[in-house]
Parts: structure tokens; sequence; C-alpha cells
């Protein structure tokens, strides 16, 4: 449990006073996971995004123009607007012994102004002073303040990222309930650490965060920003080596298999396998026969052959007499691997299974008593497979595809279903090094390197919208040669309704001019939908497939030769890249349309550059990350890398390199956290919210 001394940090932000259900609202909506209410430790986490300056206080005359200044002032004049509904602005003339400056109010509340900047009074004005016609003036002074009101303006003042109606001093007021509420924490940092980075405490590093004493507040480099960044990042690697150490215990289960499935499997299929392959598979296998559990990353760019590698390192385990699972992330891929697999597994005499959200609860009953009785050797299936009841009779290996569809909790959930079960991840995302170690600092891993031979290059243009007319005549005369093309259609701000819109209109176009044989796929779709016309497509009833970015990942239709893709200016390299793997799977030439709308910017015209010069994962992995920098690739939330909120890894890659360093170091000396730092670690662990790996902790 949470110690009690965490409470606080873990209170609603609509219990605070001043507060009300309105405003607890609109916090909810900045600050928490949607569903949830946000708490004072997502407030305190949620940190400045700016930091107004206000610590400049020059003459009027002396003041620089366009920044921030406080000018201490008489009112001399008002001018109002002429009549009550006039445009004209309310001006208030202010001056010093060296000048004037003129106060400009648009749409002015004027009880508001002549309250407030009452004639012959002196102000505290704070804002920007800009020339018009030669004369100073500032439109909507940010602050007019009496004597007492200066006294206690700070001179710096902390922005904070807002949400639509919920104001900033809304967000400040409650910052400073919660700041007020922090409790003592015990320190869990290393001595040596802090000292040597100069570190402050949690709290007092917070507490500077919120209240900036300096416009360098800002900076990752900030004392309190690393203080902050590296609890984080110390927490984070806490709880991927807890997971791990759990993982790893000695299973006493190792998979010897005697090689008569895989064997058999082996030398049924129409192709050699890679190098690269066959590597991986050594890999695993020597997972496997370990008495240690398996955790292993296999990564490989689209169409490297993975699905291969997976079912045989099954057929390996089901040598044993253990069951596998294969875990898919949507309807389409799992029933694509059960109509591949099957086939190939099923004559090696191993029984196969599918199992997902659409089989009728009758058939699913006797599914899951198949299951449960051991009559089934390798099931196949969605997340179906981790909700519910689901119980394995004894499952010995998982294998999760398209690993960055899935949380962590989702991996740890099906491993759970049998005993001391081996995991194989993989994924056709390339991961940069750095995140690697924070996302999978967890597991092994492996790397697909290599593809299949006899692939035909994928002739790859990128031409202007204008030119669609000529995409069209080009399609039909491939469709008459019995082609099958994809469609891509924008993607529209992330707006699932707009790409719907596009996606739907293309789908119109193309109808009238090729008829029936034009098919829509998107993600609004009932999934028995989408899966009727994905098997449209399969089967050639359906030539040309027009769909949103549902098809990016993992479908497999060899026939598919061509891949158009609109406003290709607005996907990222990695989402090219992927898309334009759906194409060049057999021998046949392969093309690859990238139309684009210009003027393109600098950026969009790099990546149109880099895809159509190269078809490696790898390379267009780096240079995607060359172009965004690694910040950017972890706001990617597709990609299933943490999102960490203190910590920023493209700033912070030395803290990480300490966190990883102590955290190593922590559970050598004190694998059950029961020393004294060992306990204030397990507070800042709760802290994060990585309560499963306490939880692990316990089970022990
Ligand atoms: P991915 O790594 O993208 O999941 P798949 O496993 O779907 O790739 O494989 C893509 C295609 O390549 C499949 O049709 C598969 O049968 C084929 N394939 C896999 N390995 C080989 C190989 N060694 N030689 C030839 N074709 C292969
Ligand atoms: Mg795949």
């Amino acid at each position: 449990m949470r110690p009690s001394l965490l409470d606080p940090l873990f209170g609603r932000i609509a219990a605070l006073p001043g507060v009300g259900p309105k405003t607890a609202k609109l916090f909810d909506r900045l600050l928490a996971r949607p569903g949830t209410e946000a708490r004072l430790v997502d407030l305190l986490f949620h940190l400045p995004s700016n930091v107004i300056d206000r610590s400049a206080r020059p003459t009027i005359a002396a003041a620089p123009l366009d920044t921030m200044v406080v000018l201490k002032a008489c009112v001399t004049e008002h001018r109002r607007p002429q009549g009550r509904y006039s445009k004209s602005p309310y001006r208030v003339l202010v001056e010093d012994d060296t000048g004037d400056v003129e106060l400009v109010f648009f749409l002015a509340n004027q009880d508001w102004i002549e309250r407030s900047l009452p004639l012959g009074a002196t102000r505290w004005i704070s804002g920007r002073v800009e020339l018009y016609d030669g004369r100073r003036q500032i439109v909507h002074p940010d602050r007019v303040l009496d004597e007492a009101g200066f006294a206690r303006l700070p001179a710096f003042e902390a922005v904070y990222g807002l949400t639509e109606g919920l104001q900033a001093r809304y967000v400040l007021r409650a910052s400073e309930e919660a700041l007020a509420r922090l409790p003592t924490l015990p320190e869990w940092q290393d001595a040596s650490v802090v000292s040597a980075n100069k570190l402050p405490g949690f709290a007092e590093a917070l507490r500077a965060a919120h209240r900036p004493s300096g416009a360098d507040a800002l900076s990752p480099q900030h004392p309190a920003r690393q203080r902050l960044a590296l609890d984080e990042l110390l927490a984070s690697q806490l709880a991927l080596r807890l997971v791990r150490a759990r993982m790893r215990r000695p299973s006493g289960r190792a998979h010897k298999g005697d090689g008569r499935f895989a064997g058999a499997i082996e030398s049924s299929l129409p192709f050699r396998l890679t190098r690269a392959q066959l590597r991986t598979l050594e890999e695993i296998r020597a997972d496997l026969a370990s008495d240690k559990r398996m955790l292993r990353l296999v990564q490989g760019d689209v169409g490297s052959g993975k699905t291969i590698v997976a079912a045989l390192a099954m057929a390996s385990v089901a040598e044993t007499g253990r069951q596998c699972a294969l875990m898919a992330p949507t309807e389409i891929l799992a029933r694509q691997h059960y109509d591949r697999l099957a086939p190939l597994l099923e004559p090696a005499g191993l029984r196969v299974a599918l199992l997902t959200g659409r089989i009728k609860p009758t058939e699913r009953t006797l599914v899951h008593a198949a299951i449960k009785a051991g009559e089934v050797d390798i099931v196949i299936g969605t997340h179906a497979l981790v909700q519910g009841d689901l119980a394995f009779c004894d499952l010995g290996l998982a294998v999760v595809d398209e690993q960055h569809r899935f949380g962590v909790e989702q991996r740890l959930t099906l491993s759970a279903k049998g005993d001391a079960v081996d995991v194989l991840v993989m994924t056709a995302t390339p991961i940069p090094r750095t995140l690697a170690l924070t996302a999978f600092g967890d597991m092994d891993c492996s790397t697909l390197d290599e593809k299949p031979p006899g692939r035909t290059p994928i002739s790859t243009r990128a031409l202007p919208a204008e030119r669609l007319d000529e995409v069209v005549a080009g399609l039909r005369r491939a469709l008459a040669q019995g082609a099958r093309a994809y469609w891509v259609c924008p993607l529209v701000e992330e707006n699932e309704e707009l790409d719907l819109a596009a996606a739907e209109q293309r789908h119109a176009d193309l109808a009238k001019l090729f008829g029936p044989a034009v098919g829509l796929v998107h993600g609004r779709m009932k999934s028995a939908e989408k899966d009727a016309v994905m098997e449209g497509f399969q089967r050639g009833d359906v030539k040309i497939l027009v769909a949103t970015t549902v098809i990016e990942v993992g479908v497999d239709v060899a026939e598919a030769t061509i891949m158009v893709i609109e406003h290709a200016e607005r996907f990222g390299l990695a989402q090219l890249h992927q898309l334009r793997g759906r194409v060049g799977r057999g021998a046949a030439e392969s093309s690859c349309l990238l139309l684009y709308k210009g003027p393109l910017s600098e950026a969009a015209k790099a990546r149109l550059m880099i895809i159509r010069q190269t078809e490696d994962g790898f390379r267009i992995a780096e240079e995607d990350l060359r172009l965004r920098g690694e910040g950017e690739i972890l706001g990617v939330r597709q990609a299933g890398l943490p999102s960490f909120r203190l910590a920023d890894l493209a700033a912070h890659a030395r803290l990480l390199a300490i966190a990883r360093d102590d955290a190593e170091l922590i559970l050598r000396r004190d694998p059950e956290l029961s020393s004294e730092r060992g306990q204030a670690l397990r507070a800042l662990l709760y802290l994060f919210e990585r309560d499963e790996a306490v939880r692990l902790l316990r089970a022990g």
C-alpha cells in the first residue's frame, strides 16, 4: 500500500479551497487520464512552460520596446471611447518624470478601469511598451497594481500550459495550495549523487520549479529541473529492473524441444530462412533452453519475416508439451496470422486455435475449454487473450506482435497466465539506442537486419497532387493487367472525422471511375466490416483499397503492388516507410506514389527525398531521429515509449545514465528495498505510480 505520507499528494484537486466543480472539470481535462480525476501530484508534475520576467523596472523614457517591464507612473488622463458601442479603445494616459505612455484597452470594462486607475493615483503597470504613430503605448497591460499589490508581485511568474476555459490565475492559486501541502519526504537519492550534481531536495526542487527566481528556471539544466528529472528517471529505471529481476528468476523450466515440430515446419517452408532469421532463432532457443525466463524483443523492419521466427519458436516450446499464445493488436492481423500459420503448423501435428473478440460466445466457450484442457498447442488472438477468464493448461511462451501497440501491463497480464512464461515481443518500429534503454531496459534484443531475398525494389516517386489524373490513368492500366492497389488518404491533424471524410470522398470519386472494385476501410468501421473488405482485397474482388492509416500495421497481401499515398507531406518518415512496406512483398515490380500538396516545408522535402532514396528501415529511422530529435519521437504516443512528465530524454541523457547505474547498485545491495534508503525508494516508486513494481517486490 502507498505510504500514508504521500496521501496529501494523491488528494483530488477538486477538494482544494477555491476550486469549484466547474474548475475541477477543467483541471481533470488538463491533467488527468481520461475518466480519472486530477490530483495534486498531477498539478505539481505539470511544470511551468514559460516564465514571465517582471524584474525590469525602468523609467518610462528608458523602457525598452516589446519587452516586459513594470513602470511606476501617475495617472493623468482618461480618454473614454465615444458612445457605448464604439469600437475605439479606452485610453488612459500615465506619466513619470521622464515621459508618458498611453494604456490602451479594447472592448474595455470601463468600471474596472475607473476603479483601478483613478486620476492622480500612482500605479505600477506591467506590460510591453510599443510605438504607435510615434507615441508610446501599452495595449492591455497585464497587471495594474497599487502599492500593496506591487509589494506582492513576484519578479518572475510561472506560466502554465492551460486548457480552454481554465484561467492562469486558477492554476497559480491551486499550485500554491498544492505546494503548501507538500509533505516532508525522506531523501531517496544517493547523497554523493546529490552533492556531486549540486541538486536540491525533491520538495525544494518542486517549489523552485513552480516559483521561479529567474528566467533560467525553464532550462532543463536548472538544478531544480535536473533533480525532478533524476527522480523520475530513477523511479523508472528501478521499476524496469524490478520487473526484469522478477521475470528472470530461474523458472526451473527449461524448454529443450526435440525439434520434431520445428524441424517438420522448417522443411516444409517454400523458402530458406535468412541468416538474420537463423541467428535470431538461435538466440531465442538459447533463452528457451536456459532456466532463466526469456524476455526478448525481436526488432525487424516490415517484411523482414518476424512471423515465421515466432512460429518456429512456438513450435520448439510446443515440443516440450507446453502451450503458446500469439497476441496481435488487431482483429485483421490476428486472423491473418491464423490463416497463414494454421496451414503451416497443423500438418506438423500442432493444434492451433483462434481467439478474438468476434468469436461467438458458444464457440468461445468451446475454445476456452480446449485451451484449458490442453487440447490446443498454439492460440492466436487479440486482446481477447488477456481479457476475462481465459485459463491455460500450461502456458510456456507468450508472443506479442507489433509490441508498440500494447502496454507493458498487457504484456505482463498475458505472461501471468502461466507459470514462469517466456515472453517474445516483436516490433517493426526500429528503436534508437537511448530510447530502447528506457522503454525496453528490461529486455534482450535481437535484430532482423536482413530482408528475405527475391524482393524487387519498390520504385518510389513523388508527384504534386495536381497530377492526380496521371496517377488515375496509370492505375487504370495497371488494374487492367491484374494489379491491386492501396490508396491511403491524408492524415489531417490527427482528426479522425476529417480523415474519414477525405477517405470517403476519395472512395466515392474512385468508385465513379472504377466501379465496385473499390473498397474502403477506416478506423471507425466495425471490425467485421473491416475484415470483410480486407478479405475482399485479399481475394481480389476489391482491387483498389482506399484506407485511412488503419492498414499501417502488418497487413500482408502479396498481390498488392501499388501504393498511392495522398498528402504524403503530412506523414512522418516512419509512417511512410510502414505504409510503403505493404507493397513489394512478392517478386512482381511494385511502385509507391507519393502525392503531395505544395508548397513543401524544408522538413517535408527532406522526408520525401529520404523515402525515395532508401528502403532501409534502420537508415530511415536514423534520419527520422535526426530530423525530429529524440524529444519529439518520445512525444509520439503510438510508438509505445514511456512518456516522462519531468524528464526530457534529449536533454537529460546524462541523468538517465546516472539513474540506470544507481538503480543497478541499489538492487544489488538491497534487492528487497528493505533498508532505510530502500523504504525511501519505495516511496519514490509510489510517487511516480510504479505501484506495480513495488507489488512485485512484495510477491518476492
Ligand atoms: P514482418 O516482419 O513484417 O512481420 P512477415 O513475417 O509478415 O514480415 O513476412 C513477410 C513475408 O515474407 C511473408 O509473406 C513471409 O512468408 C515471407 N518470408 C519470411 N521469411 C522469408 C524468407 N526467409 N524467404 C522468403 N520469404 C520469406
Ligand atoms: Mg508482422
